[in-house]
């Protein structure tokens, strides 16, 4: 792989087209980042890409940056592409010609839709008219045309669209990339923080033309030493996360970017705002209260109830306009009307403007008592009229980050919940605090109490933040070189190089530095969580149905077993864990034989992606998370899960798996990582007092 000889070609390449980038241009990016499983190599391929759009094509940047991360608008603007199978399909028999047959022969063959329009197009017999080329700006605007269509007729138009982004692509390749952006499954690995990483090092380089701000000479950058570049792209890429984090907005963030670059000030013209959703800071789990406080010890912490039901950004402005968003940033004001009647009796004197989170749990309104999750499930999503309420529910809240104009991400957070304590109105039953008691790691006792009255009111647990910062920690905070926690739960990876640069140094100090501070989209040991899942042998693991088998007998006409994978967010690969044949209904193995069906787009040919030594009958789009309870964690030959973690040899499998019910709540970048099957092991052999369980050990 040769990143300056990409960019040369790309530039050639760009010269040709005499005007706005050209769809080929981004296709081309597409295939070499779906070639390469580093994450360094596609980091590259977008930075050398995004460079030839800065300097000779900026208003195209914005476009490419939405179509390369499989979306067209931030989660919060609720606008959605909408299209069926079924029109991907017409619309692949009426431009490339096929019949009925060949198209399914094709769908059985490659699974993926965007493959089979790959093969449709190779096969499309000459057309005599050459179409124009299909340009970034154009297919994003045809993308944002089938979103915004509405009413009667919108079909026939959507529909329309679609054949005319089909009959304009120039090549094969142009067709896959099209149709995998139309079923939005576009399969590269240009998840979030790659994007970021990317556009933080392109602006190093390059700049438009007549932009005022300091770019670095490539030459003048080879010529430094590991470190010192390591150091160059650190700051660059923590400054633009750390804006995504707190304003998840490509629509603003890329004009300022190209008007003065990743410098600090992108947190003043890009930073948090009102109505705009903050990426919720989230928690690292514990194995149990002993591992907690030995974590914590020192510092004074706050315990309190993990409430089980949905988190809620509330976001408040000085006219009194209400927005609340979900943990993943979905507008949800709609199905709160009540909460949002509530804002002006809570919002205490002095309070003009605030941002505050809370846990949304159904209660009975009689008794306040705590309501399962699944109670506030049966909440509609949309037009709830208050009169009409029937499942209640009271805002638990826990935290403050913005009063008055001002952000208070900064502060400790026992100020934040002074503030929010002192300035803010409960109403029991509907507005109150989270349930809380403060501690340090002497009050076991207390602390065990606490655990215990949590589940007994039905709560998963506890949650515990730090308090305060000691100096050490605020120094360690104010030194803006210092990289996010690596995330375990995301399905993101920092790129692999400078090795022994001085990044990888400053991560493990600040591994160590516990903060009080909010940290948007960062999962710290300063936020802790321990459920009572984790204190029992009744642990449940989320996991990815990936591929299932013909089933015999009675089960013939469904899918049995059905195989299921871990995360592993290291590789971005999926690896499979366990077989299931246990705890399904007759009624949902029908449902999923539906889902799955071969010829859909849910069924695909063997992804690259999945790590699994056998041989499944049919592949899934992996896209559902199922809640699965088991016996016992085994060491396996059979299953690649968590592989390297505990043995080098083997891996990790499940004893009696069963089925407990589909998380309709988490998407698959949720589900359990094979870390955490790796973690629940050594626990498991812990508690059958297997010394020296495996290595790894922290
Ligand atoms: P995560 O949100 O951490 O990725 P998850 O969705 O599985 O994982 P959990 O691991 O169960 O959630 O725990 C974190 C969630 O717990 C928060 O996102 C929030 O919705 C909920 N929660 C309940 N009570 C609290 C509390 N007191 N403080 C913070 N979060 C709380």
């Amino acid at each position: 792989f040769d990143a300056s000889q990409y960019a040369a070609e790309l530039q050639s390449h760009w010269a040709s087209q005499g005007g706005g980038a050209s769809y080929a241009l981004l296709t081309r990016a597409f295939v070499l980042a779906n070639a390469t499983t580093s994450r360094i190599k596609i980091v590259d391929t977008l930075v050398n890409f995004l460079r030839v759009l800065i300097e000779g094509d900026p208003s195209s940047i914005l476009p490419a940056v939405w179509l390369a991360t499989n979306s067209i608008s931030p989660p919060y603007d609720e606008l959605e592409l909408g299209l069926g199978g079924s029109s991907i399909s017409k619309a692949l028999k009426k431009i490339y010609g096929l019949d009925n047959q060949s198209l399914k022969s094709l769908y059985d063959k490659h699974g993926d839709a965007g493959d089979v329009a790959f093969e449709a197009k190779k096969r499309q017999s000459f057309t005599l008219v050459k179409p124009k080329p299909l340009k970034i700006k154009g297919v994003y605007q045809a993308l944002m045309k089938i979103a915004t269509s509405k009413g009667t007729g919108s079909q026939e138009t959507k529909q329309r669209i679609v054949e005319k982004l089909l009959q304009d692509t120039r090549g094969a390749e142009e067709s896959r990339y099209i149709v995998r952006t139309l079923v939005q499954n576009l399969r590269i690995g240009a998840v979030k923080t790659t994007m970021l990483i990317a556009l933080a090092r392109a602006f190093i380089y390059s700049k438009p033309v007549g932009a005022e701000f300091q770019v670095r000479p490539q030459n003048e950058l080879a010529r430094l030493k590991k470190d010192e570049l390591a150091e160059i792209y650190n700051n660059a890429e923590e400054i633009v996360k750390a804006s995504y984090a707190r304003h998840p907005n490509y629509n603003d963030l890329i004009p300022c970017l190209l008007e003065i670059g990743p410098a600090e000030e992108l947190l003043v013209r890009c930073g948090l705002a009102l109505h705009i959703p903050l990426r919720p800071m989230l928690g690292s789990i514990t194995r149990d209260l002993s591992d907690m406080l030995t974590k914590l010890q020192g510092r004074s912490f706050s315990c309190e109830y993990k409430y089980d039901g949905q988190r809620a950004q509330v976001h408040c402005d000085e006219q009194g306009k209400v927005s609340i968003f979900s943990r993943h940033l979905e507008l949800m004001t709609e199905k709160y009307p009540d909460l949002v009647s509530l804002v002006p009796q809570i919002r205490g004197e002095g309070v003009s403007s605030f941002i505050l989170e809370g846990e949304v749990v159904a209660v009975d309104r009689e008794t306040g008592d705590l309501q399962p999750f699944q109670t506030l499930t049966n909440r509609a999503k949309k037009n709830v009229e208050i009169g009409a309420i029937k499942v209640n529910v009271c805002l638990f809240a826990f935290d403050l980050m913005y009063l008055n104009g001002e952000p208070l991400l900064d502060r400790p957070f026992r100020e934040r919940r002074e503030l929010l304590h002192s300035l803010f109105v409960e109403i029991p039953k509907h507005f109150t605090w989270v349930k809380s008691m403060d501690a340090t790691s002497a009050d076991s006792e207390t602390v065990l109490e606490f655990f215990k009255g949590a589940t007994d009111v039905k709560c998963e647990g506890i949650m515990v933040k730090v308090l305060d910062n000691t100096a050490a920690d605020a120094q360690q905070n104010n030194t803006k070189t210092t990289s996010e926690e690596a995330d375990p739960e995301d399905a993101i990876q920092e790129p692999p190089e400078p090795k022994n640069g001085s990044k990888s140094k400053e991560k493990s100090t600040r591994r160590k530095a516990l903060l009080s501070t909010y940290e948007p989209d960062k999962r710290l040991e300063s936020w802790l969580k321990v459920k009572k899942d984790y204190s029992t042998s009744s642990d449940t693991l989320d996991l990815i149905p990936v591929a299932g088998w013909h089933g015999s007998g009675r089960k013939a006409k469904w899918w049995s077993p059905i195989l299921l994978a871990v995360r592993n967010p290291e590789t971005g690969t999926l690896e499979a864990v366990t077989k299931c044949i246990s705890g399904f209904t007759d009624k949902f193995y029908q449902s999923n034989k539906d889902k799955y069906v071969q010829g859909s787009t849910n069924v695909i040919s063997r992804p690259s992606y999945v790590e699994y030594y056998g041989e499944p009958d049919v592949w899934f789009e992996p896209q559902e998370v199922w809640e699965m309870a088991f016996a016992d964690i085994t060491l396996s030959p059979t299953y690649p899960a968590a592989i390297g973690l505990v043995s080098d040899e083997r891996g990790l499998s499940l004893r009696f798996p069963r089925f407990l019910k589909v998380r309709e709540d988490k998407s698959i970048d949720e589900a359990t990582t094979s870390d955490y099957l790796a973690l629940l092991w050594r626990k498991q052999m812990e508690r059958a007092g297997v010394e020296n369980s495996g290595v790894g050990k922290d």
